[in-house]
């Protein structure tokens, strides 16, 4: 059995793992996402250090933000800005092993393709519902890369007019459908900040109804174009609202008999970003 370190670099906490290529984690590490990128590797070598035992062959690392998979290159960190040391090359000095990077997402799509919601199927989109929303495309088993950075599925605009949106466009899902978008529904709606997606499902008035009918509209809009798009065997939402995000959808099924896809819930949680980072790293070439 072969072995490898998974690293899933969140908002608030870095998952480090050691998984075999069954998808079973072996040790585990968490920790607080320090401030600074040379903090962050520092945190990331000292929790590989801990849990490596000599067994893992590669190391894997999920990140939030543009990647460029091919060569490493980090155009955008997200919360942490790893946009300038080559952090990749810096590990693999230190640990003696290939480091592959690749975006979060990407690996979560690795991983609930290979163990999870969408186990053997080959052609899958994988939408991220968290405070954004990220993305990945499996094609014929693959992960889709595009010339660098293909999945941002957080910019598909559904509303040429809408908010403005961070990348420069308007009305893209992240600004109407991420996690921040429905507490903003929800603040506007007088609603009290402990309020969840759940007390909205199960809210029986207009007010509860509007509000998951303006967070999800836009997001059954982009998993049509999608669909349309790419034809996948299954679409997977993972991400703190990916399940609650399948279960506001279903009250607003597609309108159109083409587009007609599954929309499933992811089921790795917490644990897809450091299995796929792993398997990834092994999959990938040197
Ligand atoms: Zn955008």
């Amino acid at each position: 059995m072969r072995h490898a370190i998974g690293v899933d670099i969140g908002g608030t906490k870095i998952r480090t793992a050691l998984v075999s290529d069954d998808g079973a984690i072996t040790a585990s590490r968490v920790t607080a996402t320090p401030m600074t990128a040379a903090e962050l590797c520092v945190a990331i070598d000292t929790m590989i250090a801990e849990i490596d035992g000599g067994r893992a062959l590669s190391i894997g690392i999920g990140v939030p933000g543009r990647v460029n998979a091919s060569t490493g290159k980090i155009f955008s960190g997200g919360f942490v800005d790893l946009s300038g040391p080559p952090f990749a090359k810096r590990l693999t000095q230190v640990r003696g092993r290939p480091v592959y990077i690749d975006n979060d997402a990407g690996m979560a799509l690795m991983a609930e393709a290979k163990f999870g919601a969408a186990k053997g199927l080959p052609n899958v989109v994988l939408l991220t519902i968290g405070t954004g929303i990220g993305g990945a495309i499996m094609a014929d088993g693959r992960i889709l890369h595009g010339r660098a950075t293909a999945g941002q599925l957080g910019h598909i605009s559904v509303d040429a007019n809408g908010a403005p949106c961070l990348c420069g466009r308007r009305g893209c899902i992240e600004t109407t459908s991420s996690g921040t978008a429905l507490r903003r529904l929800m603040t506007n709606a007088g609603l009290a900040d402990s309020t969840s997606v759940g007390d909205l499902l199960h809210f029986n008035d207009t007010r509860g109804k509007s509000i998951l009918r303006d967070w999800a509209q836009p997001l059954r809009a982009a998993i049509d174009s999608l669909v349309a798009a790419l034809d996948p065997d299954l679409v997977v939402l993972g991400g703190g609202l990916g399940e609650a995000a399948v279960r506001a959808l279903a009250d607003f099924p597609t309108l159109s008999p083409w587009y007609q896809c599954t929309v499933a819930a992811a089921e790795l949680g917490d644990n897809a970003g450091v299995i796929g980072a792993a398997v990834a790293s092994l999959e990938s070439p040197p």
